[in-house]
């Protein structure tokens, strides 16, 4: 994780369950690029330390948050890799339905509310998508990956930051084409086949918030991805579903001000046109 920049300094924390008592931790304060095998902690499932000279991570709250909620997890990894968190920063969640291979292993990559660093407001803000999903971003902080062993959870925190990097470039470029609902629902079945096990279905309903369920406190039960109906096309440009997204956000404040390109205009245009017809 270092070495790939998803850590600085100290960042970043590790765990592995050591049979159904135990888990093996990274150590609190030290670089991850920089561990030897002696610093590792080994706690109960409550978070006492059994055995090793240092403390165990900073945020071992979140990681016994995890495995009390996910049984079959075996492993959590927890990092900061800059073009993911860029996302959680702007509040902008992986949830576009974009890329096949991010759908069968990932579905969608929500936003966990912001809370404290190393406090229990974070294990808290996790709750919710936990038991729906296998990795999710950290409002303003990171990333955070769980799978059946030590390497499926850091792939998956491969594969939301290499997710991140091409959304990027695709927005940068100023399009993105999104897989229409039907082919969702087909890479959905392809799970089955492929053996992967998710923790939740995916629900491809646009018309539902992608943030999640609506309440303070409510758990995701699927894993919602932003699908339109394709209407025969596996690919459908996303110029006018954008375009709703940030209607839908400007309306919060009456004063807030859209601009608008004029390939958007144009789509927006269109759209009004087509529905009067
Ligand atoms: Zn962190």
């Amino acid at each position: 994780m270092y070495a790939r920049g998803y850590t600085a300094s100290n960042d970043g924390n590790i765990s592995v369950r050591l049979g159904a008592e135990r888990l093996l931790m990274t150590p609190k304060s030290v670089c991850k690029g920089f561990m030897s095998p002696d610093m590792m902690c080994i706690t109960d499932l409550e978070g006492r330390k059994l055995q090793g000279d240092r403390d165990p991570s900073s945020e071992m709250l979140m990681h016994l948050e995890v495995y009390r909620q996910r049984r079959d997890v075996q492993a959590v990894v927890h990092a900061h890799p800059p073009i993911a968190t860029g996302f959680a920063v702007a509040g902008i969640p992986l949830s576009r339905a974009v890329l096949a291979e991010v759908l069968t292993t990932l579905g969608s990559i929500p936003i966990a509310d912001y809370a404290t660093p190393s406090t229990a407001e974070l294990p808290e803000a996790v709750r919710k998508y936990i038991t729906a999903h296998d990795g999710m971003l950290l409002a303003n902080h990171g990333a955070l990956t769980v799978g059946t062993d030590l390497f499926s959870a850091y792939f998956k925190m491969e594969t939301i930051e290499h997710f991140a990097k091409i959304s990027l470039v695709a927005r940068l470029l100023g399009r993105e084409n999104l897989l229409a609902r039907e082919e969702v629902d087909r890479l959905q079945e392809l799970r089955g086949s492929y053996g992967i096990k998710a923790p939740a279905p995916i629900c491809s309903d646009p018309a539902q918030p992608i943030e999640g369920p609506p309440g303070a406190g409510s758990v995701a039960t699927c894993q919602v991805v932003e699908a339109p109906a394709g209407t025969g096309q596996r690919l459908v440009p996303d110029s006018a579903l954008g375009l709703r997204a940030r209607a839908a956000s400007a309306r919060t404040s009456d004063e807030a001000e859209i601009r608008l390109t004029y390939r958007e205009l144009s789509a927006l245009i269109e759209e009004a046109v087509r529905s009067l017809r």
